[in-house]
Parts: structure tokens; sequence; C-alpha cells
């Protein structure tokens, strides 16, 4: 027997009529690339998303077709998210920091048919446009300008475009919920990006759960900084997950600096932000020397790569704020994991509390996760058996999009080239990329492990760790460090602070100072960059 309740799709386009009947008065605060705020709130962003959903259609955009956008966290861009995927296309977010060729790889795979771009990204649009050629518009968010249009007459303009959309438009009827709805590539340090499409029903399913009080836990009294860029993996789902869950969403533009964010938070009292690790050193940082505080500020979710355990206590202890440390992939849209304590561990001591807080957390409901040995063998989660992480649910990829036969998912797991421990609580900690995991003389060390401790060394900056080649051990590890300002702490130094943190032979053999890590588009350190640097130092000596 069927039960008998209504079919209510669930599409892209229901969130921010939602928002708009019942949080239509909620603001949108928008940062500009001059630094100006605009103010609109919910009500005008479904006005304006549904006014440029009838522009595209009237311009000959058909059911599924992609439409790109080069652009900041603003509202332009929010209204892109829901005009694009409500009338039925496909927004396909392009990360403006990836090179060129992956820049014109990316948007030739996806074959857009016209790019959106914030005028920060004139030129690098201007690069790409002649070996681009099956885009038909080049759309510049901004107001009409005559002098530019002037200079480049196959640019048009944002406001002039959605103006030739109807005023009564309401969305196409004929979307299904498993109707593509938007497109992120992944940057890979290696090979081309891939594609990872995701569909209404699963971007929903997703932003439900992230609103959960153990996930994200957004709500109506809450005022929200994606930090995270709206082109890397749709900001963590937050333009859906706290719109759907009435927050008030504060958009930061280009200006990702510790001083103008936390002027941002502090002036609009913003009370949760996500955002890298990256970006939260260079906030600290800055609260550090200007003494400045976050009265405002709750929590803040950290992710992307290994949050360090010394970040997560500077925000506790000195600024009140609570660190959700997740985890997630761009082919999970990305939410895998955040770590919030249960029930039964509230009455821990604090040291214990802080020890289960410095893994990546557990899964939600909707995602399951297991680690498994290189046969396939699935391993216990006994929080020490580490294997290979391999995840399924509702808003994990089945498959790339366009893709090589032999990257298809066929055993039902998706595999996530992560190596990590499971507890029975489903407690996950990641030990290493399953390529950047440094195996000497056959056991594991966990390079992650060995960053965190040195990031907690006062006079490191910034630090990576790699496996160098050995000729006893085959693999050592080797730290990578960028020194504070000013200072010669040397190599003695910075490893003695191992001892007595790790086993002995998980200290690394040597220390090499560089001005800078390489990180990718998304701030991800390459660590092939540095191991052809510094794979064979240990080699000659
Ligand atoms: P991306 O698809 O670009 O978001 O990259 C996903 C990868 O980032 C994961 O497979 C992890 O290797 C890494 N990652 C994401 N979050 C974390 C985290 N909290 N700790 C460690 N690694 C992470």
């Amino acid at each position: 027997m069927r039960g008998l309740m209504m079919d209510q799709p669930l599409l892209i386009s229901g969130i921010i009529d939602h928002a708009a009947r019942y949080h239509g008065d909620t603001e949108v605060v928008s940062v500009g690339i001059d630094g100006h705020r605009d103010r609109t709130d919910y009500a005008g962003v479904r006005k304006r998303s549904l006014k440029l959903g009838s522009a595209l259609l009237k311009r000959g955009m058909k059911k599924s077709d992609r439409i790109a956008t080069v652009a900041w966290n603003n509202f332009r861009h929010l209204e892109l998210y829901y005009g694009v995927s409500g009338s039925g296309l496909v927004c396909h977010t392009v990360n403006p920091r990836l090179f060129p060729e992956q820049l014109v790889y990316i948007m030739g795979h996806a074959e857009d048919r016209i790019v959106f771009f914030d005028k920060t990204f004139l030129s690098l649009v201007e690069a790409l446009q002649n070996q681009l050629p099956n885009v038909e518009a080049w759309i510049m968010m901004e107001d009409h300008d005559e002098e530019l249009a002037k200079e480049h007459s196959w640019l048009e303009f944002y406001e002039d475009f959605i103006a030739t959309g109807d005023d009564d438009f309401n969305w196409p009827d004929d979307i299904d919920e498993w109707d593509a709805s938007s497109l992120c590539y992944t940057s890979g340090t290696t090979g081309n990006p891939k594609g990872v499409l995701y569909a209404h029903r699963s971007t929903l399913l997703h932003a439900m759960m992230s609103a959960t009080p153990d996930v994200m836990g957004f709500s109506a009294r809450d005022s929200m900084v994606p930090v995270v860029p709206m082109f890397h993996v749709n900001a963590w789902g937050s333009p859906y997950s706290a719109v759907l869950a009435g927050s008030r969403l504060v958009l930061p533009g280009p200006f990702l600096d510790g001083e103008s964010l936390v002027t941002l938070f502090n002036e609009e009292k913003v009370t949760i932000s996500a955002g890298v690790p990256t970006i939260w050193a260079g906030l600290i940082q800055y609260l550090e020397t200007s003494g400045n505080k976050l009265p405002h500020l709750e929590r803040t979710v950290i992710g992307g790569s290994a949050c360090p355990p010394s970040m997560i206590d500077k925000f506790r202890d000195n600024y009140d704020v609570d660190v959700l440390h997740a985890w997630g992939m761009t082919e999970m849209s990305p939410l895998g994991t955040v770590n919030h304590l249960k029930n039964k561990h509230l009455d821990l001591d604090a040291d214990k509390q802080k020890e289960i807080r410095l893994s990546q957390g557990r899964p939600p409901y909707g995602m399951e996760l297991g680690v498994f040995d290189d046969e396939g063998n699935q391993l216990p989660n006994d929080g020490e058996t580490q294997g290979n992480l391999h995840c399924r649910g509702g808003w994990v990829l089945s498959d790339y999009y366009l893709a090589d036969p032999d990257t298809t998912i066929d055993d039902g797991w998706f595999p996530t080239g992560d190596v990590a421990t499971l507890d029975e609580d489903g407690f996950m900690q990641i030990r290493d990329r399953s390529k950047d995991i440094i195996k000497s003389g056959g056991e594991w060390i966990s390079s992650v492990d060995l960053e965190n401790l040195a990031m907690a060394h006062p006079c490191v900056a910034d630090a990576a760790v790699i496996a160098a080649r050995h000729e006893k051990w085959d693999e050592r590890p080797l730290l990578v460090v960028v020194r504070k300002e000013n200072d010669e702490t040397g190599a003695g130094d910075i490893l003695s602070f191992y001892s007595g943190k790790v086993a002995k032979w998980w200290i690394p053999d040597a220390v090499e100072f560089v001005d800078e890590i390489p990180r990718n588009a998304t701030g991800k350190v390459r660590k092939n960059v540095l191991r052809e640097q510094f794979g064979d130092v240990l080699m000659e000596t």
C-alpha cells in the first residue's frame, strides 16, 4: 500500500520560494568589488532570480544547458544560483584561481553557453574568449558601463540582460527533482579536472541535513558569512542551506583578508561562518596583531583541509568561537562529517572532550562511511585501524560528468582517496590522502599529524610534510616550513618540538625552509610540487 501523501518534488526553486514567502524581509548583504555594501532581501532575490530565469529562456537556453559563473560571493551570484537552476538550467560555478588552460578545458568540457563574470575577471575572460568559440554571451555582473561597452564590443551587462526578462515569469513546471541543477569540477593535483553534476534532489537533501544542529546548525536567528567561495563546491552548500533556514546572509565579495573579514563580522553582527584553514590563519594573525575581538561570532565551520588543533584552541580560548571541524569533497556536495560531541560525552573532562573534537567528526543521517583495505575488505571501526575511506549517500556522486568509463563507480561506494580511521560512533579521523601518506620501513606515518604539530610551533607560519625518498626506509618524513616574518628559528629547534609528542621514528628527518607553500586553486597543498623539489634531499646526504 502506498502512503497517501502529497508529491512535492525537492527543487532548488522551492528554497528561494520558501525564503521569500516566510523570510521575505530577511536581509542579504553583499560586498561589491569596490568594497561598498549592497542590501537586498529574500523577496528581492527571488524576484530578480525569476526575471533572470526568464531572460535566460528568452535568449534560447534549453533545459539542462550549462551556464557558467566566474564570480565572488555576491548578490548577483546568489540570483544566478536560483535563476539558473530554478529555470531548469545547470549553474556551472568556475574557479577563477585555476590556470587558464584548465579553465579552457573545463568550460569546453561543460559546453557552457553563457558565461557570467565579475568585473575583477575581465582580463581573465578576455584571454579565454577566443579559445571558447562556443560561448554565446559573456555577461559582466555589473550595471551597464558605456565606456567598457565601447572598448569591448562582445561584452554584455547583467543589468541590461536581466531587464529583458518578464516580470510575471514563473518557474517552469517540467523540472524533475532528479534533473541536473549545478556543476562543479574537482581541482585534482594531477590529470584533468572532473565534473560533478549535482541534482535538485541531492542538493535539497544535502541542504536540509546541513541545516540541522549537528551539521552546520543554521537558524533564522543566524547571520551567516560564507567565506568559502561560491565557486568552491557551492560554498559548501550554504547558499542553499542557510537560505532554507531563513538565516541572514552576508556575502563578503573579494575581501577575504583578516582585517576585512573581522570588520565585516563585527559590523554585520555575524554569528556563523565557514571557510578553509588558510583563511582563518590570516584572520587569527590579524586579531593577534590588532588586538581586535569577535564579539558576535559564535561558531565557524572549518574544513577543506585539516584544521590544525592549535587553531581550534585559539578560537575557543581567545575568542570564544566554537570551531566545527568538517570534512567533505566536491564529489559529496561536499559535506561528509562535522565534529559535534554526543550526549554521552558531556560529562567527560575538558581534555577528553578536546581529544574527541580533534577528529573530522561524524556523518549525519544520509551519509555512510567505511574503511577498506587494498583488496576491498571492510575494516573494523575501532578508532585505530586505518584504511581507504569510502562513502555512500544521497548527495554522493554516482559518476563523473561525461567521464571515462574507467572512472565509473561500480561497487556502490565512492572511494574518497583519503586514508582514515573510524570509531564505533562514526568519528572519522583523516590520516592522509592515500597518495600523500608516508611509508617508512613498511609503517605508515601521517603527514597530517606532523603538519598539525608543526603549525602549533610559535615560529611557524605554514607547514607541509612530504614523503622524501630514503635508501634504508624507502620513505621518511620531510618538513617544509614557512617561518613567521623576521623569524630565524633553526631546523633543530623546530624538530625538537616533536619530542614527546609523537613516536621518535615519526619525527621528520630534516626541515626545508621556503617562502611559500605551493597551493592549488582551492587552497590545498600541492605536495607533488614539493615532492619534485625536495623528494630526493635525503638521498643526497
Ligand atoms: P575538494 O573536493 O577540493 O573539497 O577536496 C576534498 C579533499 O580535501 C578530501 O578528500 C580531503 O583529502 C581534503 N579535506 C577536506 N576536508 C578536510 C579536513 N577537514 N581534514 C583533512 N582533509 C580534508
